[in-house]
Order: structure tokens, then C-alpha cells, then sequence
């Protein structure tokens, strides 16, 4: 399908429903997510728009959407509205689009259905937005493998061969991924002290997280077929912000030879909103120099990089209010999406609906552009100072982390909303 701007993204249209220009979800966004009111509906495909979720199922009662269906709408999930098709996804964004819109008397000068199918986003609960199928973390930022290269190994060896030829990554547990907002517990593990030769189980003392971002599958491909570099944007049904929550002491004596795994696998949270790919295709720029060239099979234009600002922000209990830690841009990602999905199936891996990957941490060069505490902190050795006088290396029980992505249009921005998480104390039964 061409990934032409589309008449949906134009930055002239306006909503009926005012959305301040600094707003996340202006009319040129419309990301998709799963809600539940308190008023004993079930759950159901929502849409943001400002400040409100549009109850898709509304929509469809009144003969406004078309589907076979109500049911896809009418859903715990979205993987059977992804199962319909990108041509399906991109039809519903469309009609929601012109619903929407300043001059559409449809929905606008209907007051009994805007009532019913706009509910304030502060009087809904915003669920796991897809079921997850599989989940592979990527490690695709150059200046974030450098440098835990650098933390993990020394100087001899930061970047190993084969990182600058393929999209290195893990496979995680699709059965970890929560929804913003849920809460978790401090993982334990077997840690190696410093300076011992013989582990010891402890509660996670190197608690991290990882600013990504994650794409979402929604047109899987068969067990045995490749899918073509050139091709592979049209699996991808649209993205989240990722906090890939890293117990960094666990990893650290873990991870040779076999890669990560508990060290990761006990909480990955996701937005509950799902940016879809064609709202960002405004947001196309160059994605860095790719230097040795790769393989053909990996060879695509080079321009699925994403202007997408991103940050990252701390709150400690004492604290009242989240204080940014750290500011990047998406476009610094050396492995595009593409280039990540071509490579997950070269070998006839199936990609399923509802498949997860991320991008792995996203740093930019500067130490303020650093997408975990590890490298913010670097190792450990130098705390982050924050504004009322705590420090913080790794994060303690209480602390909560928020990320926000946006990208900036002319007097618009199509964001992703928070993402937040906060660390619970350990339930540390086997400590002796
Ligand atoms: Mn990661």
C-alpha cells in the first residue's frame, strides 16, 4: 500500500472538538485503544480525540461505521479489528476522521449520540489495548549498544562484529507486557557481588528502565516466508511507547551465553493508546548513515526514520511531581522497523497479529539524551542529582517513571500520552 501522506493527516483539519495545539490527540492522531467505563458496559475499541474517548461501538449502532460485525468493536481487544486489514484500519480512521470534523453535522448536531459515544478520558479505565502474541526487544540504537558495551564489557570490545550488519534483539514474554499504570513488584534473582565468584538471591539492587518504542504487528505472515524489506511497513499496525523495566544485576550475570531473560522478563508496560503507522507518515525523515552497508535483504530506502521526540521523567515519593531525566529523538535509531521485521522472518519465523517488537533503548549522543538510568548514571558512578537535593542511580521501591513521544507538526503534535509505571518492594520470600 503506498505510504503517501493521507488526506487524514492534513494539518487543516479541525475538530468540532476543540484540542489545544500542544494536545496529543488532535484529529491528525486518532490512535486506537481499549476502554471500560464504570457503568458495567464491556470493554470496547475506543479513539482518543483531545480530551475524550470515541466509543467505536456507539459509532457502529448508529449505522456510522461499517463492519460485518459489531463485535470487532464490541471487544476485549483489538486483534480482530487487526485481522480485518491495513485497507479495514485505514477505512475506520478515515470515517472517524470525517465524523469528527468541524463541518460534519453526522455526530456534531447529534446531542443524544455525542453524548453517549464521547466520554471524558478522565471517567474511563484504559486496558492492555491488544493481546500480546509474541515480544521481541531489538537493540538498535547505536549509542545506547556502545555504551552498555562499554559498562558490560570495557573498551576492547563495546560493539560486537556483528551488531553493525543485522538488528540485534532478544525474544521477551509477551505474557509480562502490562498496560501503563499497572504497578509492580521489584523483581529478585541470582546477583554476583562484587568481587565473589558465587552468586547470591537477592531482591534486584539495579533497577533500570528503557525508553523505547514498540510496533505492533497487525498482518501476520506464513511460517516458511520472508517478508520483503520493501513490504514490511504494511504489517505494522502502529506503535506505543515501551518502558522495558531492566534489573540490570540479574542481567549482568545472566546474559552470557544466551542473551537476556530474567533480568527483563518479569514487567514490559506499554501506552494504552497504539499510534497508528499512517498518522505519523508526515513524521518520515532519515534514519542515520548505515556504514558497512547491509545485506541486500535488509537494503531499503532510507527514510523510515521517525521525528519522534521523546522524554523521560522521574518521581520519587517524596517528590510531588515527575521531573524530566532525560530528552532523545527517535530518528537516532541506526535499525529501522522495516529493517527489524525483514530480519525477524529472513529465516521464516511467522509474525503473528498482535506481535510486539521494540526498538530497544533509544540514547542520542549527549549524556542527557540517554534512554536508561544505567547510562544516565553511568554504571552507577555518577547518581543523577535531582531538584530537591535526592540522588538516584537505579530506581528505589516508590518511584514511578513517566515517558511521553510526540511529534511536533505546525500547530499540532500527534503524541502518544503517558506512559507511567511505579517500583513496589519486593516480595523477597526465598531471602534468608
Ligand atoms: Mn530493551
Amino acid at each position: 500500500m503506498t505510504h503517501e501522506i493521507l488526506p487524514e493527516n492534513d494539518p487543516q483539519l479541525k475538530s468540532f472538538i476543540a484540542v489545544a495545539k500542544d494536545h496529543d490527540f488532535p484529529i491528525q492522531n486518532l490512535p486506537f485503544g481499549i476502554f471500560q467505563t464504570n457503568n458495567g458496559q464491556a470493554s470496547r475499541i475506543g479513539v482518543a480525540i483531545g480530551d475524550y474517548v470515541l466509543d467505536l461501538v456507539a459509532l457502529c449502532d448508529a449505522g456510522l461505521l461499517t463492519t460485518a460485525d459489531i463485535n470487532v468493536f464490541n471487544n476485549r481487544y483489538l486483534n480482530d479489528f487487526f485481522a480485518l486489514g491495513k485497507p479495514f484500519w485505514r477505512a475506520t480512521r478515515q470515517t472517524v476522521s470525517e465524523l469528527l470534523r468541524d463541518d460534519c453535522v453526522a455526530l456534531r448536531d447529534n446531542d443524544e449520540l455525542r453524548q453517549r459515544a464521547l466520554i471524558s478520558q478522565r471517567d474511563v479505565q484504559m486496558l492492555l489495548p491488544f493481546k500480546v502474541a509474541g515480544y521481541t526487544d531489538f537493540y538498535s540504537s547505536k549509542e545506547h549498544a556502545t555504551n552498555l558495551g562499554l559498562m558490560f564489557r570495557g573498551e576492547d570490545n563495546p560493539l560486537l562484529p556483528n551488531w553493525t550488519h543485522m538488528p540485534i534483539a532478544y525474544d521477551g514474554r509477551a505474557s509480562s507486557v502490562v498496560v501503563s499504570g499497572t504497578d509492580f513488584k521489584r523483581p529478585c534473582g541470582q546477583v554476583l557481588p562484587a568481587d565473589s565468584e558465587t552468586p547470591i538471591y537477592s531482591a534486584s539492587q539495579r533497577l533500570d528502565t528503557e525508553l523505547e518504542v514498540g510496533f505492533v504487528v497487525g498482518t501476520e505472515s506464513k511460517q516458511g516466508d520472508a517478508i520483503n524489506v520493501k513490504e514490511a511497513a504494511d504489517h505494522v499496525f502502529g506503535l506505543v511507547l515501551l518502558s522495558d523495566w531492566s534489573a540490570r544485576d540479574i542481567q549482568k550475570w545472566e546474559y552470557q551465553p544466551l542473551g537476556p531473560f530474567l533480568g527483563k522478563n518479569f514487567c514490559t508496560s506499554i501506552s494504552p493508546w497504539i499510534v497508528m503507522l499512517d498518522a505519523l507518515l508526515p513524521f518520515r525523515v532519515a534514519g542515520p548513515k548505515q556504514e558497512p552497508s547491509p545485506l541486500k535483504y535488509l537494503q531499503c530506502t532510507n527514510d523510515w526514520g521517525l521525528n519522534l521526540e521523546l522524554s523521560m521523567s522521574l518521581k520519587t515519593p517524596d517528590m510531588q511531581s515527575y521531573e524530566q531525566i532525560s530528552a532523545t529523538n527517535f530518528r537516532h535509531v541506526y535499525w529501522n522497523f522495516c529493517q527489524q521485521l525483514a530480519h525477524h522472518s529472513m529465516n521464516g519465523c511467522p509474525m503473528q497479529i498482535g506481535d510486539l517488537f521494540a526498538s530497544g533503548t533509544i540514547s542520542g549522543a549527549e549524556p542527557g539524551t540517554y534512554g536508561s538510568l544505567i547510562e544516565l548514571s553511568w554504571g552507577g558512578q555518577t547518581p543523577l542529582k535531582l531538584s530537591n537535593g535526592e540522588q538516584r542511580c537505579f530506581l528505589q521501591d516508590g518511584d514511578g517513571i513517566q515517558m511521553r513521544a510526540w511529534a511536533q507538526g505546525q500547530d499540532y503534535r500527534v503524541g502518544f500520552g503517558k506512559l507511567t509505571g511505579t517500583v513496589l518492594p519486593a516480595n523477597n520470600k526465598y531471602e534468608v
